[in-house]
């Protein structure tokens, strides 16, 4: 039987209708029914769900509406794309295709119903492409894919790479101009977000280092045109006098000794500058190392304050210790920091007038060994308590001061004990004297 026939009545019809091959229409699960003139159906088979006995007037002239247009049809009889084939809703199936036919001498009709979505697979599964056609078909199928992929490639490549790698790549322009303040701005959190955080961290601290920079080497201007101010007027002063000494050779003894004091004087004051300067750029050097030695604090403590104890007594100065008399084990240089202690104990003494209280206290406080050193004196403006620890930063600015020291001590100090991995704070007021507290980590 030919495929596209299957449900065509007019192949299938026989005039001894019981010999009818109707095992493709049942295995659709279809029907085949023979009605008489008399609308009455005289044989079935497969199943029709409505069970018909016999047609109403109408449903029959439907059915003979149908089996004439076949007759009229050109070619083969089944055309499930045709629109005006009869298609009606037939039960628990759905849809339902009726092809129908009479037989030869009109004494029967055939009516043979396939549902239509079993009749599709059924067509769909045996309608056969020509290779050409699949080919052509694969080929334009294929294409398209490529063609779909290739702009949804391009839109997201766009978007993913070629965007974050332009405002990298301008990013990285910007900072070799010197711009070092730019920073990318890109909603990614991909690998691009990873590179975009790198990036701003970057030039974050490349900024940061040339600010440092500029920092540094402002200091270091102040710092030459501190040394050759504090240097200057001595230096001239010694100058002034020793001239004026040997072009007056009918000085008084009483006058040349005086022209000699103030010499001498501003001799110590130059030594004690480029001595302090000498000590202060040896810290900076980057090859010089502190000797490291473990020893018990207290102890070195309780030692380097005894020494002290001929100049409190000059000076009248009412001093107090509380050291623990336990051994407490630190790593440290003992001359260096005996230096930056010193620096401040020595402040405390000359800063301060007659009667001045002073306090040197030791603790341990968590991972710290923590030394106070307090006095009541005059005190330090707090404004200047953050920048007293910098180079030649002194409260009273006048440096022909004779009480007045290099302004370096403090910065002294703050090196070796950051050098030693510890801290150095203050806490002072006017009129309540100030308080300098050293931490020194016990690690
Ligand atoms: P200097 O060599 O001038 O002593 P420092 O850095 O040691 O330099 O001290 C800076 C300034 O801090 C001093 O010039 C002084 O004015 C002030 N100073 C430091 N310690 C004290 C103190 N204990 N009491 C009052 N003033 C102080």
């Amino acid at each position: 039987m030919n495929r596209l026939d299957i449900n065509s009545a007019k192949v299938l019809m026989k005039n001894n209708y019981e010999e009818i091959d109707t095992s493709i229409v049942q295995e659709l699960h279809g029907f085949l029914e023979v009605i008489d003139n008399d609308r009455k159906v005289i044989y079935r088979k497969g199943n029709n769900p409505n069970n018909t006995e016999i047609y109403t007037p109408y449903e029959y002239y439907e059915l003979i509406n149908e089996a004439q247009f076949q007759h009229d049809a050109i070619g083969v009889s089944l055309k499930i794309d045709r629109s005006d084939i009869s298609v009606n809703n037939n039960g628990k199936n759905g849809k339902y295709v009726y092809t129908v036919d009479y037989n030869r001498e009109k004494e029967f009709l055939l009516v043979v119903a396939v549902p239509e979505k079993q009749l599709i697979e059924y067509v769909v599964r045996e309608r056969k492409i020509k290779p050409r056609d699949y080919l052509i078909i694969m080929l334009v199928v294929d294409v398209s894919i490529l063609i779909l992929t290739f702009l949804v490639l391009s839109r997201a490549t766009s978007r993913n790479f070629i965007k974050p790698l332009k405002l990298l790549t301008n990013g990285a322009r910007q900072i070799s101009k010197g711009n070092y303040n730019t920073r990318i701005e890109l909603k990614s959190s991909n690998e691009f977000g990873e590179l975009r955080d790198a990036f701003n961290h970057m030039s974050e601290k490349i900024e940061i280092e040339r600010l440092l920079k500029e920092k540094a080497q402002e200091n270091r201007k102040n710092l030459i045109l501190d040394i050759s101010h504090d240097l200057k007027n001595p230096l001239s002063s010694i100058l002034g006098y020793s001239d004026y000494i040997l072009k007056n050779q009918e000085l008084s003894k009483e006058e040349l000794l005086k022209y000699l004091e103030i010499i001498a004087n501003n001799s110590e004051r130059a030594n004690e500058l480029i001595g302090d300067l000498f000590e202060f750029s040896k810290l900076e050097s980057t090859e010089f190392k502190l000797t490291f030695k473990s020893s018990d604090i207290c102890e070195f403590l309780r030692e380097l304050i005894a020494s002290y104890i001929p100049q409190f007594e000059i000076k009248q100065i009412d001093y107090e210790f509380d050291i623990p008399e336990e051994v407490i084990k630190l790593i440290f240089d003992g001359k260096n920091l005996d230096r930056a202690i010193g620096n401040i104990i020595t402040n405390a003494i000359k800063y301060n007038p007659e009667g001045t209280k002073l306090y040197v206290g030791a603790h341990l406080e968590e991972k710290d060994f923590v030394i106070k050193i307090k006095d009541n004196g005059v005190g330090i403006p707090r404004e200047m308590q953050k920048e007293i620890f910098n180079a030649f930063v002194r409260v009273d600015a006048s440096r022909n001061s004779r009480k007045g020291g290099t302004g370096l001590g403090l910065a002294i100090s703050k090196k070796i004990i950051e050098m030693h991995g510890g801290s150095v704070s203050l806490n002072s007021d006017l009129d309540e004297g100030s308080m300098f507290i050293i931490k020194l980590p016990i690690q």
